[in-house]
């Protein structure tokens, strides 16, 4: 079973260097790293390599994911990063020791329920800069709710501010935005007359600010996903130099099912694809073309696959399947060869998602 395609390599070796040296990066600066594991879906054994090189929490979206990494028996305090449903309170509380927060109402739902399941549950205020996902824009009320935690909840301990940028407004973490977070920070600590444990920077992004060496002196807790998993983003919309990190941690296979000399252009009146949409076609004439074993179904969008070797050049996809131009191509691709990509979060996050795929550790 263990040779079946589509099948999603993860190099479990290069991912705890991954994790151990953006560990020691951020140590460098006194930050601590939350491994955020949701990117990989919360496999547990993605997981434990992020406890084993040294992560400070094991941080996800998803209850579900820090269930099972529970359930794996790893033992660092978990983090909640999204921001809780009224509905899954009385899980926070079960499965997470410390949780990002952006509405009172659910802060005091948890007091209530960590109460009730004899606990002390922590948490972290979000803090909105102008990214315009999670957290308070209103920063006196968001001190107002630092105050009320502090004066009123007794199951409910406050342990930092933290924010989140570049995730849908795009916004880049500059000095000054971080910056801003601190200032919030010690106006909530002058409020509480104590200092607070965590100030949260935000996530892979705010590594330029590390590798820059320019991060807010406050600044201890960096929740780091992509950057240890594939370590792309960076180096790729930004230039840095990821060189000190793997980049090969996941590879997707998938088997050759055709391979055939067809038309480039469609034969036939053109209507809607697959998922009802009208593409555009160029004709370059007969061209050498194979298909994959693997789909939209598998992977999400087929231009986010990155071919590893030269000359490949991927035309298209369905649910199930996947047509690539190897008229170029440097090798003589035949039924059943196994062709390799290189991927990004996104393809990634669906790989992992999806049962049809295999993830087999090397
Ligand atoms: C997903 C997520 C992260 C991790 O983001 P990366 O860019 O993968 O490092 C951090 N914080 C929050 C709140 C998230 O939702």
């Amino acid at each position: 079973m263990n040779e079946r395609y589509p099948r999603l390599e993860v190099n479990l070796e290069h991912l705890k260097h991954n994790v151990a040296k953006i560990v020691e990066k951020c140590g460098g600066y006194g930050i601590q790293v939350a491994g955020v594991i949701k990117g990989a879906t919360g496999h547990p054994e993605v997981a434990k390599k992020f406890d084993e090189g040294g992560a400070a929490f094991i941080a996800s979206s998803r209850l579900e994911q820090i269930e099972d990494a529970i359930d794996a028996g790893i033992e660092k305090p978990m983090m909640l990063i999204r921001v809780p449903m009224l509905s899954e309170v009385p899980d926070v509380i079960r499965l997470a020791d410390i949780s990002l927060n952006s509405e009172l109402e659910v802060i005091r739902a948890l007091n209530e329920e960590a109460r009730k399941q004899g606990k002390l549950h922590k948490v972290i205020l979000m803090a909105d800069l102008g990214d315009l996902r999670e957290g308070w824009w209103d920063k006196d009320e968001l001190v107002a709710v630092a105050e009320e935690i502090e004066n009123r909840m007794i199951n409910i301990q406050l342990v930092g501010v933290a924010t989140n940028l570049g995730c849908y407004g795009s916004i880049s973490p500059t000095v000054d935005k971080l910056d801003e977070l601190v200032e919030i920070a010690e106006k909530i600590e002058a409020r509480l007359g104590r200092e607070l444990e965590y100030i949260g920077g935000g996530a892979t992004s705010s590594l330029m600010r590390i590798w820059d060496g320019n991060i807010p002196k406050r600044i201890n807790l960096l929740r780091v996903g992509e950057g240890i998993l594939l370590a792309r983003d960076l180096k790729e919309f930004y230039d840095y130099d990821m060189s000190e990190l793997c980049q090969d941690v996941f590879r997707l296979k998938a088997e050759v099912i055709e391979v055939k000399d067809k038309p480039s252009h469609p034969v036939g009146t053109i209507a809607v694809d697959a998922f009802g949409h009208t593409p555009t076609y160029v004709d370059r004439g007969i061209r050498k073309r194979a298909l994959l074993g693997v789909g939209k179904v598998d992977y999400g969008n087929p231009e986010d696959l990155i071919p590893m070797e030269k000359g490949i050049e991927v035309l298209g996809a369905s649910s199930d399947h996947t047509i690539i131009d190897i008229q170029d191509a440097e090798k003589e691709w035949k039924l059943g060869d196994v062709m390799e990509f290189d991927i990004c979060y996104a393809t990634l996050v669906y790989l992992t998602n999806c049962k049809n795929v295999n993830i087999a550790f090397v």
